[in-house]
C-alpha cells in the first residue's frame, strides 16, 4: 500500500504561482486591482468572450447572474438535481424558486425533454450544469430558451475547457459562471468569474459585486485623483482580490497542459477499469470537448457485491481519497421540507447519487499515483 494519503482534488501549484503571489504581496496592492483586471481580460480571451467579471466564488457568480438577469421573487429557475447545493442555493438567495428537471442517466446532464415538461408561465431562466466537465446538450436547451424567452445561466464550475459544437461553455446564454475553488480545474483558492454577453450586464455585475458602488476601489485610490463613489443599490461583497488573481494568472498559463494531463489519466482509467463490474463514464459525445473535471464510476452493489459507501471506506482505508458528486439535491432535508422534493421524483439523479464514486483526477497526480488508484479499486472489488 502507498505510504502517503492521496488527497482527493489536491491542486497542482508550481513555483511561478508562488512567486507571483509573493510579488503581489510586495507590490503593496493585494485587494482588487491590476491583477484582477488582467485575469478578467485573459480569461475572456481564453473563452472568446466579450466581458468577464471576477468574483470571490462561483456561488457569488451564480447569485449575481440570476439577479442581473432580472429574476427574483415569484420567478422559477429550472436546474438539475445532480449538482452541488450552491447551484440551487444561488436561486434561493436571489429570491426565486428552483425547479428541478431530472438528468439523462448516461450523460448525467440535465435532460432537455424533462426541462420542457417543467416550463410554466413563471419560468424565467434555465441553469444547466456541465456536469463533470461534459457539455450539456445545448442545442435543444437554447431552442427552449428562445421559444419561451428564458435566460440561460450556465454553471461552468466543472467546465473551464468544455466545448459544444464549436462553441465554448459559458458563452451560450447571457451568463457563464466559473469556479476557481481549490479542487477545480484551475484555482485561486476561493474564486469565481462571470462571462457576460451584454456590456450592460457586465456593468451591473461589477456594481453588484462591490457593495452597489458606482466605481471600484481601484479607480477610487488610483493615481488619477480621488474619486467619490456613489451607492446606487444594495450590493454584495463578492469582489476577487489581486492575491487570488496572482494564482489565477499563472494557473491560466497552464490550463491546456493540465487539461491534457487529466485527459491522459481519464484514458488510463478507462483502459485499466474496463473489465471490472463498474459502470464507467460514457464516451465523450461527438462534436464536444470534455473538461475531465471528474472521473466517476458507478458502484452497483448487485453487480459488485460491495455497497457504494463500503467502497468509499475501503478506498480511504487504502489511502486513496475519493469523492461523491453528488448525493442528489432532493436527498437533503432542507429542500425536502421547503419544496416538498423527494428523491424518487428524480430517479436518474437519485440512482447516480447513491452509486457514484469519484476517483482522483487532478493534474498533480503522478503515473505512480494513478497506478495506486487502479490497484486499490481492483483490490477492493476482488475482496468483496
Ligand atoms: C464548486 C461548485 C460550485 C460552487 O463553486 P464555489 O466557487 O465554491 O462557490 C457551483 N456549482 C458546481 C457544480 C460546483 O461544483
Amino acid at each position: 500500500m502507498r505510504e502517503k494519503f492521496l488527497v482527493f482534488g489536491s491542486p497542482r501549484i508550481a513555483e511561478d504561482e508562488i512567486e507571483e503571489v509573493v510579488s503581489c504581496l510586495r507590490s503593496g496592492w493585494i485587494g482588487t486591482g491590476p491583477r484582477v483586471a488582467e485575469f478578467e481580460r485573459r480569461f475572456a480571451e481564453y473563452k472568446d468572450a466579450e466581458h468577464a467579471v471576477a468574483v470571490n466564488s462561483c456561488t457569488a457568480a451564480l447569485h449575481l447572474s440570476i439577479l442581473a438577469a432580472g429574476v427574483g421573487p415569484g420567478d422559477e429557475v429550472i436546474t438539475t438535481p445532480l449538482t452541488f447545493c450552491a447551484s440551487v442555493n444561488a436561486i434561493i438567495h436571489a429570491g426565486a424558486t428552483p425547479v428541478l428537471a431530472d438528468v439523462d442517466p448516461r450523460s448525467m446532464n440535465i435532460d432537455p425533454e424533462r426541462v420542457k415538461e417543467k416550463i410554466t408561465s413563471r419560468t424565467k431562466a434555465i441553469l444547466p450544469v456541465h456536469f463533470a466537465g461534459r457539455a450539456c446538450d445545448m442545442d435543444p436547451i437554447c431552442a427552449l430558451a428562445g421559444e419561451h424567452g428564458l435566460s440561460i445561466i450556465e454553471d461552468c464550475a466543472h467546465a473551464i475547457e468544455t466545448e459544444y459544437h464549436g462553441r465554448k461553455a459559458g458563452c451560450f446564454g447571457d451568463f457563464g459562471c466559473f469556479s476557481f475553488y481549490v479542487t477545480k480545474n484551475i484555482i485561486t483558492g476561493e474564486g469565481g468569474l462571470i462571462l457576460a454577453k451584454k456590456p450592460e450586464h457586465a456593468a451591473r455585475l461589477k456594481v453588484l459585486a462591490l457593495h452597489g458602488m458606482s466605481s471600484d476601489a481601484w479607480n477610487r485610490f488610483g493615481d488619477s485623483g480621488y474619486k467619490h463613489y456613489l451607492v446606487t443599490e444594495a450590493g454584495f461583497k463578492y469582489n476577487m482580490m489581486d492575491l487570488q488573481a496572482s494564482l489565477g494568472l499563472r494557473q491560466l498559463d497552464k490550463v491546456e497542459a493540465y487539461w491534457q494531463r487529466r485527459g491522459e489519466i481519464w484514458t488510463r482509467y478507462m483502459d485499466a477499469l474496463a473489465d471490472l463490474p463498474l459502470t464507467l463514464p460514457a464516451p465523450v459525445e461527438v462534436g464536444t470537448r470534455h473538461a475531465y473535471h471528474l472521473y466517476s464510476v458507478m458502484v452497483d452493489e448487485k453487480r459488485t457485491g460491495i455497497s457504494r459507501d463500503a467502497f468509499l471506506t475501503a478506498m480511504t482505508g487504502r489511502k486513496i481519497g475519493v469523492g461523491v458528486h453528488y448525493l442528489s439535491v432532493p436527498e437533503h432535508p432542507y429542500y425536502q421540507e421547503r419544496f416538498g422534493w423527494s428523491p424518487q421524483d428524480y430517479p436518474h439523479a437519485r440512482d447516480i447519487g447513491r452509486q457514484t464514486v469519484s476517483l482522483p483526477i487532478s493534474a498533480k497526480l503522478t503515473d505512480a499515483d494513478v497506478d495506486d488508484v487502479i490497484t486499490a479499486v481492483r483490490q477492493v472489488l476482488a475482496r468483496s
